[in-house]
């Protein structure tokens, strides 16, 4: 994924995220375990890469679907056929959960679940070819929503949530590929759902992403488009953190301008929308050193991050009335 944003599009939308006025009683917020998160990324590197038209991604969907059937959501498989920037044919899969579906006030979680098809960052050129594991970079964010999928399936929250694991968002072009529109050809499965959304008309208070969310001792700053879009969202995911005492994850500090699966969301829905994602200010990437590598893997991910954030988006989901 991703490219730095040169110029945010401005059609601003000014939904209010946050609680009605209602009066409801306080509810206990059930504990995030990361070892059950730590699990759910190791079961989907067990599949292989899960690069679109592979055995592997074929596989790892419907180990997705059945896992958030069997914690209670109702599972909407949207398949399309996407076209790559090279002319692919990505045969896709965007995996919808809900819960209380009839509720109308609404959060929405998302991540993507597809892994890059080539290592193009490798520090060896000789595997730049190969596929990225993306145990960092796919699995962990949806690692940490299928736990949540866990805990809501058994107690769930006062609003409806709505999870959502977006295909072939880490397709796009290499950069030896220049093209006039190579920033679109990142977010293939978002910007079709975001166009064909499950539910006629469906909106929801605010929307989280997660994108590498596993990584040792990562650092998530906050990201100029979602600053933009949804700075209320932003300010309780952040304050909640640091009340919960994750304020070195969560780093009160502006970051990166990043297209990302957040800025469809934005702009086609005008849900506000934000990006939890891993920033290093001291990498050449501006992510983890492993971030579009064949070093991508199991060893990179670390229990303590995924808990800081899945306990804290426990919180967020769990306080909204
Ligand atoms: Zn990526």
């Amino acid at each position: 994924m991703i490219f730095l944003l040169t110029v945010i599009q401005l059609s601003a939308c000014n939904h209010i995220p946050g609680s009605s006025q209602k009066e409801v009683k306080s509810m206990e917020i059930p504990d995030f375990s990361s070892d059950s998160a730590y699990q759910y990324t190791q079961k989907q590197v067990d599949f292989g890469a899960r690069v679109p038209n592979t055995p592997a991604h074929e596989a790892c969907a419907a180990y997705l679907s059945a896992e958030l059937k069997r914690h209670g959501a109702v599972v909407i498989e949207q398949k399309a056929d996407l076209t790559a920037f090279d002319g692919t044919v990505l045969r896709s899969t965007n995996i919808i959960g809900s819960f209380n579906s009839a509720a109308q006030s609404r959060v929405l979680l998302f991540s993507h679940w597809d892994s890059r098809p080539w290592a193009d960052h490798d520090p060896d050129p000789a595997k730049r070819k190969q596929p990225v594991m993306a145990a960092n970079d796919g699995a962990s964010g949806v690692a940490v929503l299928l736990e949540m999928a866990r805990l809501i399936g058994k107690n769930e929250p006062f609003v409806g949530v709505d999870i959502i694991f977006f295909d072939s968002e880490d397709y796009g072009a290499p950069e030896s590929f220049k093209s006039q529109n190579s920033e679109d050809s990142w977010c293939l499965g978002t910007q079709y759902w975001a166009k064909n959304p499950h539910v006629k008309g469906y909106t929801a208070r605010f929307g989280i992403l997660l994108d590498m969310v596993g990584g040792k001792q990562a650092t998530f700053f906050k990201e100029q488009a979602s600053e933009y879009y949804a700075a209320n969202v932003v300010n309780n995911v952040w304050s909640q953190a640091k009340s919960l005492g994750f304020s070195q994850n969560f780093v009160d500090q502006k970051g990166g301008a990043i297209t990302d699966d957040h800025i469809y969301v934005n702009q086609l829905l005008g849900i506000p929308s934000i990006d939890i994602i891993q920033y290093d200010p001291n990498s050449t990437s501006g992510f983890g050193f492993y971030w579009h590598t064949t070093q991508d893997v199991m060893a990179n991910v670390d229990k303590s991050t995924l808990k800081a954030v899945g306990t804290t988006l426990m919180h967020v989901v769990y306080n909204e009335k």
